[in-house]
């Protein structure tokens, strides 16, 4: 490993192989994680007529106060069967038109309402309660940008402003491949010298959530042929990534039969802690990351450059790592020569969030990984970070 990259640096030469998968038309209800391929624009302005923001009277502002008769009751999605006059009112629902004629509504708390006649004792000001046709959105507008991941609240915008289906773009197809001889299923007997397989199931979860369709391979032993014939099928996928084997031991096979297979090393080592022999390829338009087998160097490897690429192929205008702001709440020894991830859980504070290692940092101990909900970047340097200092956060979900 004759020079390991910086992290921005990795993650730069990850992202200037990625080329954008193209998009598909996927109903509003299946869209929630895909990411917009296209700018949305609104079909409708929204709301779409003024509309009443209370349950209450729709008057005009300069008939109050004073005492107006009630001349129709609308409710919501039925307009009023005429304009309001003056000296007039109309009882009206949450969400009804609000009939011509009328600039405000008067919530019915603060009235009596005697049978047709509604007595108002303050002066209502001119649009008051009333939401105005297209104060929302306006029809033609860009409702979501194109390059937006869908979250809820992006997809209720464009459904109440109109569009039935919309462009996604289709979603990466990640194959994940363990490697190690030493590994066996949870459920089976464990014998001497094995473990159990997490990486697998860890990695299929960490790209799921990223947007990928994920085809888990079975995990293989090391050796060349069955290392072989897995790495040839996962190449047929947009990504492969594998764990494990990327190391210098004699067993560690996983780049060697790669460059056998037509795979270009784009680079291999990342000045980052856990996770430095991290290395990347590429085989036509496919991206292969082969992330170091100890479970928190795949969960970082996962999250700090694989997610970001997957989310780069489906065109995302922020692909990440999302980095967040806090402060730790105990000093931490920096690493010399490598970015440190470290695991913490982050809570809430009066001064921001405020984030505290968790015991067992070690790159094999996920059990104590499963403890943390952010993993904490700490640049390399001499000394410590102290107490307090502001450092920069991934979440783990
Ligand atoms: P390697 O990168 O293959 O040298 O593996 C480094 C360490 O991670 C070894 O202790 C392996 O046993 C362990 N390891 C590798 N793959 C997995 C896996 N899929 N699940 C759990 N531990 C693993
Ligand atoms: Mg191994």
């Amino acid at each position: 490993m004759a020079e390991l990259l910086s992290l921005e640096e990795a993650l730069t030469r990850i992202l200037e192989r990625v080329t954008p998968l193209g998009p598909e038309p996927v109903a509003l209800r299946a869209a929630a994680g895909r990411v917009l391929a296209e700018d949305a624009r609104a079909v409708v302005d929204l709301p779409p007529f003024p509309s009443s923001a209370m349950d209450g009277f729709a008057v005009r502002s300069e008939d109050t106060p004073g005492r107006l008769p009630v001349v129709a009751r609308i409710p919501a999605g039925r307009p009023a069967p005429r304009e309001l006059g003056a000296g007039e009112a109309m009882g009206i629902a949450t969400g009804g038109v609000v009939p011509a004629g009328a600039d405000s509504v008067i919530p019915l708390e603060h009235v009596v309402d005697r049978d047709n006649d509604v007595e108002i004792s303050e002066s209502v000001v001119h649009g008051d309660n009333v939401r105005p046709r297209g104060g929302d959105v306006v029809k033609g507008e860009v409702v979501v940008p194109g390059g937006t991941r869908l979250g809820a609240a992006q997809i209720g915008a464009l459904a109440a402003a109109g569009l039935d289906g919309i462009l996604v773009a289709r979603r990466p197809r990640a194959a994940v491949l363990a490697t190690g001889t030493e590994l066996r299923s949870p459920g089976e007997p464990l014998g001497p010298g094995e473990i159990y397989e997490a990486n697998g199931v860890l990695l299929a979860a960490a790209l799921a959530s990223a947007g990928a369709d994920v085809d888990m391979l079975p995990a293989v032993a090391d050796d060349e042929s069955s290392h072989r014939a897995a790495l040839e099928q996962g190449l047929a996928a947009d990504v492969l990534v594998t764990s494990g084997g990327v190391s210098v031991g004699p067993h560690d096979l996983v780049r060697r039969i790669l460059g056998e297979l037509g795979v270009e090393e784009v680079f291999w080592g990342v000045a980052v802690k856990p996770g430095k022999p991290l290395a990347f390829g590429v085989r036509g338009s496919t991206l292969v990351f082969g992330l170091p087998g100890n479970p928190v160097s795949s969960l970082v490897g996962a999250e700090v450059f694989v997610g970001p690429a997957l989310l780069a192929l489906q065109g995302a205008k922020a692909p990440g790592p999302a980095f967040l702001e806090g402060r730790l709440g105990v000093s931490v020894r920096r690493n010399a020569h490598r970015d440190e991830f470290v695991r913490a859980r982050s809570v809430a504070s009066e001064d921001g969030v405020l984030l505290e290692p968790v015991r067992g940092q070690e790159s094999h101990m996920i059990a104590r990984a499963a403890l943390a909900d952010a993993l904490v970047l700490v640049p390399r340097g001499e000394g410590e970070l102290a107490d307090g200092e502001s450092v920069r956060y991934l979440t783990l979900a």
